[in-house]
């Protein structure tokens, strides 16, 4: 028997909470929930849920706050997070953080259930990909560990970065699309259709930790009207 999924809704919004609450049970899931910061952090690392939805603006402790405290003790942890529609840069801001995935306000449920129910898939039906990956003469990455060093330098990556590290990896000799990273590593339905800036946001994360200068990108390569393309040999 398959055991339910467990989600955990931070949310201090007692009509959406209550509401995302109802509507997840109906979809089977196994539903905790908190409304303010704090009790949200102290229940997401205790509580192994397989995701959780976490809105921004919350009392005692933000969304960001909360989603940066659980990476620095779980990088595996599955986090949709729940945006202003008008604030560019909390999106930014939470995907940086590391957050896997995020909807904003004000969201269609039936949009957020599909993101739930895609990043759960992804998450229980990770492909085997290559565990270590060697970029040039000074990137070597353990992709088990989510963690490599570049140079001299330690480096840290969050189980969404890697999966998309290691999906171009699988896939050097052509450019990936958008649409393409959508579907093989958020695992998104071919026709969802969405506007999204996750795996842009994604990318420029994985230049940070990967190039010698983001800017100026050797390896993690924009190959316009196709794609992103990954380079092991500079
Ligand atoms: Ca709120």
């Amino acid at each position: 028997m398959n055991k339910k999924s467990r989600i955990l809704i931070v949310e201090d919004e007692a009509a959406i909470r209550i509401g995302l609450i109802d509507v997840f049970v109906f979809h089977g899931y196994d539903v905790d929930s908190a409304d303010n910061g704090n009790v949200g952090l102290q229940k997401a690392v205790n509580g192994k849920f397989d995701l959780i939805i976490l809105d921004v603006m919350l009392p005692d402790k933000n969304g960001f706050d909360v989603c940066d405290a659980i990476r620095a003790v779980d990088a595996d942890q599955p986090i949709i997070m729940l945006t202003a529609k008008v604030s560019d840069d909390d999106i930014v801001r939470g995907l940086s953080l590391g957050a896997d995935d995020y909807v904003a306000k004000p969201f269609s449920v039936a949009q957020l259930v599909l993101r739930v129910e895609a990043v759960l898939r992804r998450s229980r039906s990770r492909v085997e990909l290559p565990k270590r990956i060697v970029l040039g003469n000074d990137v070597e990455i353990d992709a088990d560990n989510l963690s490599g060093r570049r140079g001299a330098a330690a480096i840290v990556f969050t189980r969404r970065e890697m999966d998309v590290l290691q999906y171009l990896d699988a896939h050097t000799e052509r450019a990936v699309s958008r649409e393409e990273l959508l579907t093989q590593v958020w695992g998104y339905a071919k026709d969802l259709d969405l506007e999204t800036r996750t795996v842009d946001i994604h990318i420029a994360k994985l230049r940070r930790k990967i190039e010698a200068d983001a800017k100026a990108p050797t390896r993690l390569l924009t190959v316009r009207g196709a794609g992103y393309r990954l380079r092991r040999d500079v």
